[in-house]
């Protein structure tokens, strides 16, 4: 696939992402202390790395499951359908759960995951993303923790990507096209 060329800015280093994530995973440890498991379940594919730096802070024990869900394809605007491509392997109902996504941009995919999770029964339903950008919300929805909250920029790396691209950067950066 061509692509016209770009350039990613630096937005949020890896050593920023890093101090984050430790005071994030310092209140869901705080928050959920005493469960018997919390079962971490991460939005694919944009979260795989966030899961894993934060899964490793948490002081609890964990089970950590996926769940796919389209709303984006290649393209860099949001569609209002969200399709599951890919459910949970293991049951919610009575458990601790906490939903781990990369960025709460119109709120359309998260809403539509936590109506099918709710659905299921779950003791506790939370909720923690990397990035949010309120200003491009059109549904009536926040995290119960969020990382960092950003501009409306297209962003790249710690696992996010553009067309498949840029997963594996350290830090997120923000795309700028040069044509
Ligand atoms: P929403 O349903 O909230 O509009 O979209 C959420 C999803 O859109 C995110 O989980 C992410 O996969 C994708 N998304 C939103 N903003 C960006 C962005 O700046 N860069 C990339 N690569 N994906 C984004
Ligand atoms: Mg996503």
């Amino acid at each position: 696939m061509t692509q016209n060329p770009y350039v990613i800015d630096q937005m949020i280093s890896a050593k920023a992402i890093a101090a984050r994530v430790e005071a994030l995973a310092r209140e869901i440890t705080a928050h959920f202390r005493g469960t018997d498991k919390l079962v971490v379940v991460g939005l694919l594919r944009g979260s795989f790395v966030f899961i894993a730096d934060l899964v490793r802070e948490l002081d609890l024990p964990v089970e950590v499951d996926f769940l796919e869900a389209s709303s984006y394809g290649d393209a860099t605007h949001s569609s209002r359908e969200v399709r599951i491509l890919k459910d949970l392997r293991g049951e919610i109902a009575g458990r601790d759960v906490l939903v781990v996504e990369d960025i709460v941009d119109t709120g359309f995919t998260l809403s539509h995951v936590l109506h099918l999770l709710r659905a299921r029964g779950p003791k506790r339903l939370e909720v923690c993303a990397l990035l949010d950008k309120p200003s491009r919300r059109e549904v009536d929805i926040r995290a119960t923790w969020t990382g960092f909250e950003i501009p409306d920029e297209f962003v790249v790396g710690y696992g996010i990507d553009f067309a498949q691209r840029n997963r594996n950067l350290p830090y997120i950066g923000k795309v700028r096209f040069l044509a």
